[in-house]
């Protein structure tokens, strides 16, 4: 574990990230990834496949009561999307920053979807609003425990 508080662990703070089917189908797989990459988060795990109806329902469980919630799941399940683990102290909430509002139209200029996206129903990126929701959705994405723990030699020049 990375650092330890009295006698147990404290374990590094992870946001499941997605890049959706629209990103994957517009090319935008490196635009998104390397804005995470540039910010200085660690990549924890990444893989391309087309996810099935129920892996999307359980994601977007929250949501089973909406109106657009069959919609949401079709899309999702549409075609390939990168599934992503990132690391990093904050990286939830940053990561909420950097992907900006869930409708494009009212993310602000520089963020992921302010930029690069015009619609809610294709908004080309997920990230997780809660450390817990964090670790539940890398659980359910990757399995527990199958993401990779390494330390990326540039540590000490993103963080004293
Ligand atoms: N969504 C939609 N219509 C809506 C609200 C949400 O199609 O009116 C979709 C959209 O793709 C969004 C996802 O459902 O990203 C999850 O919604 P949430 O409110 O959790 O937004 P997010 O956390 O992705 O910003
Ligand atoms: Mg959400």
């Amino acid at each position: 574990c990375r650092s330890r508080v009295h006698s147990g662990c404290v374990r590094a703070e992870i946001s499941y990230i997605m890049v959706k089917p629209d990103g994957v189908q517009r090319g935008l797989v490196g635009e998104i990834v390397g804005r995470f990459e540039r910010k200085g988060f660690t990549l924890r795990g990444l893989k391309l496949f087309t996810p099935g109806k129920e892996l999307a329902e359980e994601h977007y469980k929250d949501l089973s009561q909406k109106p657009f919630f069959k919609d949401l799941v079709d899309y999702i399940t549409s075609g390939p999307v990168v599934a992503m683990v990132w690391e990093g102290d904050g990286v939830v909430k940053s990561a909420r920053k950097l992907i900006g509002s869930t409708n494009p139209l009212e993310a602000e200029p520089g963020t992921i979807r302010g930029d690069l996206a015009v619609q809610t129903g294709r908004n080309v990126v997920h990230g997780s609003d809660s450390p817990e929701n964090g670790e539940r959705e890398t659980a359910l994405w990757f399995g527990s425990g199958s993401v990779e723990q390494w330390q990326p030699a540039l540590a000490p020049w993103l963080r004293e």
